[in-house]
């Protein structure tokens, strides 16, 4: 049996990726082509990106494991077979990045060095009021590996938390919500939004015009998930209007971010390349497989996702 790696890496990328795979998968043959096996003879593919349609074809396929942890695009391709098992990316050091990054976030808006950084620019030196972080109320939409993460790194800083999620969640110290009827009273109470949804047809241009006008004048969203929640000109007409203070994004509807995007020289717009957590292969490596073997020994498999509900 063989194993398909299908995925969009460059060179450094696959230099990376093929020594920590070969590493922990010894006695697998990986194949980087279909061309390179019998096709028939491909029963785990191990994707990221791929290109679409890399799975056409592959009647043997036992598992496909995403070495991402989003895996909207996959359930997009059609060439990703429908009864084989999907399995997506929940590594730990990625998730520790993803809190970094949001904890960052929070920080920078709750303390202003976003519009710090942006007055250094107009070389202006203004300070404003500082106010303490449990006068701050941070929202985190999606309680998943992410949106836990983040939690577990704003409550130690003293942030008054809020959570959303699809079923009805309890955490130490957060004020839990789930449901769509709940959204509201979530965004009306929230100065900072942090999004970590998967994107569903649920969840998909969540951030709107509607939605956005629910959130009190002068909050800040930060969208650390996909670029599908957010209705781009919505947002923009939120932060033209003063009505939202800040947008931190990392995720975008066209990503790279096209060149001449307002976002780019927004001055209430912070920009990332997509770059809040990437999966660390090395860690990645174990997570795989965990699953590789689970699946020779006919163990149950990790991580799989639930096609009916898109994550
Ligand atoms: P996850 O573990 O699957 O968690 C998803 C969470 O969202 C769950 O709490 C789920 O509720 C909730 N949810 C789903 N649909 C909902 C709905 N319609 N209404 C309310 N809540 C809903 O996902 P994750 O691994 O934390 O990933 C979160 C996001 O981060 C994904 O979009 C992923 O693609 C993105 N991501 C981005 C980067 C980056 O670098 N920017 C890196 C990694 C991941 P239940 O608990 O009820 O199921």
């Amino acid at each position: 049996m063989s194993i398909l790696v299908a995925t969009d890496f460059d060179a450094a990328e696959w230099a990376q990726w093929w020594t920590v795979l070969q590493a922990v998968l010894p006695g697998e043959h990986l194949v980087r082509d279909v061309a390179d096996a019998n096709a028939d003879g491909i029963d785990i593919a191990l994707v990221a990106n791929p290109p679409a349609g890399a799975l056409q074809g592959l009647h043997g396929l036992k598992l496909v494991q995403s070495l991402w942890a989003g895996v909207d695009k996959l359930l997009a391709d059609p060439s990703v077979p429908a009864d084989v098992p999907l399995a997506r990316m929940v590594d730990p050091r990625m998730t520790a990045a993803m809190a970094e990054t949001a904890l960052w976030a929070v920080l920078g808006l709750h303390r202003g060095f976003f519009a710090y950084a942006a007055r250094q620019r107009l070389g202006l030196w203004q300070p404003h009021l500082q106010q303490r972080a449990e006068d701050i109320s941070v929202a985190v939409l999606g309680l998943g590996e992410m949106g836990r993460a983040t939690v577990r790194a704003l409550l130690p800083r003293g942030y008054a938390v809020l959570g959303w999620s699809r079923s009805p969640t309890q955490l130490d110290a957060v004020a839990t919500f789930s449901g769509d009827a709940s959204l509201a009273q979530v965004l009306t109470q929230a100065q900072i939004v942090v999004n970590l949804l998967p994107l569903t047809d649920a969840t998909r241009g969540l951030f709107n015009a509607a939605t956005l006008a629910r959130m009190p004048a002068g909050a800040s969203l930060v969208n650390l998930a996909r670029g599908g929640h957010v209705v781009e000109a919505d947002l923009l007409a939120a932060l033209d209007s003063g009505h939202l203070r800040h947008a931190v994004l990392d995720v975008f509807a066209v990503e790279p971010l096209p060149a001449g995007h307002p976002f780019w020289l927004h001055p209430r717009v912070t920009v990332l390349p997509h770059a809040a957590a990437q999966t660390d292969a090395r860690s990645a490596a174990a997570v795989v497989a965990a699953n590789v073997r689970a699946l020779r020994a006919g163990l149950p498999l990790h991580d799989l996702v639930d096609r009916r509900r898109g994550y």
